[in-house]
């Protein structure tokens, strides 16, 4: 079977998609692309699906009977709407993070997909699928004993003037916050956020570098550094201490030099080439179960679980130090 998708949202991440789509992955063809300007829809069905419709709105592109299953990648505040009618109308939808704005949102998706009864959606934490974290998470899991501590880092060279203090959660740790829990098979139940002395390149609104300190319901304890104005390059780290032994995530794959009387290896600079390949496995992964008619990998409550934790990291940044706890309702079944 050929799953036919339509795409919402053909803006950087939504054109990307389209061609992996249209160009690389196998089992699906984009029949379908809409965008609040239609220009870029064109635009879209022009580079990589000339065979394609384009809808002047998501909700008519979700309604059609062309579409079996919705990329939904359009602005993070329309996303709760269309993951909630692609779940109306019984179709697979691979939402781009965030599930939702609002912790209240994602639990509508949640209820939404509970009462249909069968998992239609797919969260786009894609460092689930990303190659070195997956070896990572092999070696935890059956190697280096019961997790202890875990250190971790988020760091980009630099970010635009509009880059605030709350964006350091929301769009930058969201990814740690999805793929610690994860790796550890395991929830959160604090956050805590304390301040390093700020760097040069920061500026009033934006509190860089920070530490969050998170402890999750089995005792370990995380700490993650976030430091968007590096200025040295791209870099994620994070390092896993068991009982037994440690195991680090692996660095990217590249050259090393030994010219001019130096030892070098290059450092990304672009977040964009860090994780791109775990984008294909990812879709694919969607493209697999959507053929079922069903979604797998990262859920809604994966999606839930994150904007609680988000939330609450936030809360953590404004208190002082002080120890912001996390509760969780129960897990439904179909999440098990
Ligand atoms: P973008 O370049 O701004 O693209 C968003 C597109 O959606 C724009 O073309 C925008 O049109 C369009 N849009 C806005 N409202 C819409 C609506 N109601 N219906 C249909 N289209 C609408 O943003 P992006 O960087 O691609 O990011 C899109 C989403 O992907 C965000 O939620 C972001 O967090 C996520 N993302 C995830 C990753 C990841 O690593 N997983 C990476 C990048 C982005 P206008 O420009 O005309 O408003």
């Amino acid at each position: 079977m050929t799953v036919r998708i339509g795409v919402i949202g053909t803006g950087m991440i939504g054109r990307d998609h389209t061609r992996r789509i249209a160009q690389v992955l196998a089992g699906a063809e984009i029949v379908a692309l809409s965008d609040y300007s239609p220009e870029a829809a064109e635009k879209a069905k022009a580079d990589f699906a000339p065979g394609a419709t384009v809808f002047a709105t998501g909700e008519e592109l979700i309604a059609s009977s062309e579409v079996d299953a919705v990329l939904v990648c359009s602005t993070g505040s329309t996303h709760e709407a269309y993951v909630l009618a692609a779940i109306a109308a019984g179709k697979p939808c691979f939402c781009e993070k965030p599930l939702a704005t609002t912790a209240e949102g994602a639990k509508r998706i949640v209820d939404a997909e509970v009462a249909d009864g069968r998992r239609l959606v797919q969260v786009g934490f894609m460092r689930r699928y990303d190659a070195g974290y997956r070896m990572l998470k092999r070696v935890v899991d059956e190697e280096i004993g019961t997790p202890l501590m875990v250190h971790a880092a988020h760091r980009n060279p630099s970010v635009p003037e509009s880059y605030v203090t709350p964006m350091a959660i929301h769009d930058t740790m969201i990814h740690e916050i999805d793929v610690l829990r994860w790796l550890l098979d395991d929830d959160y139940v604090s956050a805590q956020v304390v301040y390093p002395k700020a760097s040069k390149h920061s500026h009033a609104k934006l509190a860089d570098p920070q530490i969050v300190l998170l402890e999750t319901a089995k005792g370990v304890r995380i700490d993650v550094e976030i430091f968007v104005n590096c200025r040295y390059g791209y870099d994620i780290q994070c390092e896993i201490v068991g009982e037994e032994g440690l195991a680090r995530l692996p660095e990217p794959m590249a050259v090393t030099r030994r010219l001019d009387a130096k030892l070098a290896t290059p450092i990304l600079t672009d977040w964009k080439d860090r994780f791109v390949a775990s984008y294909d496995v990812e879709l694919q992964d969607f493209i697999e179960a959507a053929a079922k008619g069903t979604a797998s990998g990262p859920s809604s409550w994966d999606g839930y679980v994150a904007a609680i934790t988000s939330d609450a990291c936030v809360e953590a940044q404004e208190a002082e130090g002080r120890i912001v706890p996390i509760s969780l309702p129960q897990r439904p079944s179909l999440y098990a």
